[in-house]
């Protein structure tokens, strides 16, 4: 599967002003958009999509966000923790197959505690597989505990704003936007990758909550920036809310690629869930990364955000050649790289300090 290095040239991709953003979101069409984020991705990143093995560890959640399917409140939720030797499992199989990064994700599960995060991370990196780069996305913790984590061998974290609206955050999830803002803070200050992101068209998100979610990605710098559409599902308050067009999230992924034209975009699983091609239509607007689900299917059926999730239906490390098929069209092939981040590539390389 190819390498596309030979058109990756970083250097000859600024990333646009804060201005030029807010020209095109409001002046441009979305085929111009896509064409323009289509661009700079294959100048930056060539023409490889990376491929991060996931994991969804446990849907136990204490928080209550009116979105989520998996929320404290939603006793229809059928819920699971997965032990680590059913982690280490599923890790192994992606392994085996090449796949050299692994996402693992989880609501903020009490029983999952710093200490044996640590230890599952200790565990991974021990198992000679010291070559694989581990990503966290298990919600807010102390600026102590993401420090325990990165020194526990993790390399990444992802935690998503999902919205820049501070009114609009606090009325879906119950706590403030700064808290979340200053998680992010802590978890660059810890030394990992950082990754964040949004989900589009949230119930009383305004056109101009969706230009500022994408300047806010560009002010934090991300590394990585997850985003996909709102799905709302039939067992949380917002069951009745309006579903917005793909469209919205085709044209935020196109800008958030010309704001941050280094970062690793995923093409997410609920743009998939809401088009048959959402992911190939994420990747033709800039996106860089597929997410094969590595969960056993006794699990992943449990892990519901939004209804309709099509990786139920997808083998996860067996569907590999067919994500493959599906991304040739777009003359784009997978990769198994662990794809760091950018910056850090650069840094590794002239040894100098972030
Ligand atoms: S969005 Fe995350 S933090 Fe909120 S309820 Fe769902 S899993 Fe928990």
């Amino acid at each position: 599967m190819g390498t596309g290095k030979d058109e990756k040239n970083a250097t000859q991709v600024v990333p646009l002003s804060p201005d030029q953003i807010m020209d095109l979101f409001y002046h441009a069409s979305t085929r111009e958009l896509m064409d323009m984020g289509n661009l700079a991705c294959c100048q930056v990143h060539g023409r490889d999509i990376l491929l991060r093995g996931l994991i969804e560890f446990t849907n136990v959640c204490t928080n209550d966000c009116l979105y989520c399917g998996i929320r404290n409140s939603n006793h229809k939720a059928n819920r699971y923790r997965m032990e680590a030797s059913m982690i280490l499992k599923a890790l192994q199989t992606g392994y085996d197959r090449g796949i050299r990064t692994f996402v693992l994700q989880g609501g903020e599960d009490p029983v999952y505690t710093i200490d044996r995060i640590c230890g599952l991370v200790r565990q991974i990196k021990d198992l000679g597989k010291k070559d694989a780069a581990v990503t966290l996305s298990c919600g807010i913790r102390s600026r102590e505990a993401y420090f325990k984590l990165a020194q526990a061998g993790a390399d990444r974290y992802l935690l998503r704003f999902e919205t820049a609206d501070p009114k609009l955050h606090f009325l879906l999830r119950n706590i403030g936007l700064n808290d979340r803002l200053k998680a992010l803070e802590d978890i660059r200050a810890a030394g990992f990758q950082v990754g964040s992101g949004y989900m589009v068209g949230l119930p009383g998100e305004t056109r101009e909550t969706r230009l500022e979610n994408i300047l806010l990605c560009q002010r934090l710098e991300l590394d990585m920036v997850g985003l996909g559409p709102f799905i709302p599902h039939p067992d949380t308050p917002l069951k009745h809310s309006f579903q917005h067009p793909l469209e919205h999230t085709l044209r935020s992924v196109a800008l958030v690629r010309l704001a941050l034209p280094k970062a690793h975009i995923p093409a997410t699983t609920a743009a998939g869930s809401l088009m048959p091609d959402g992911r190939e239509q994420m990747i033709a607007a800039g996106a860089n990364v597929l997410m094969p689900n590595l969960t056993q299917d006794k699990f992943k059926q449990k892990y519901l955000l939004y209804p309709g999730k099509i990786c139920l239906n997808e083998k996860g490390i067996q569907d590999i050649e067919s994500l493959n098929q599906r991304i040739r069209p777009l003359n784009r092939n997978l990769s198994f790289a662990r794809g760091d981040a950018l910056y850090h590539l650069t840094n590794m390389d002239t040894g100098e300090p972030k």
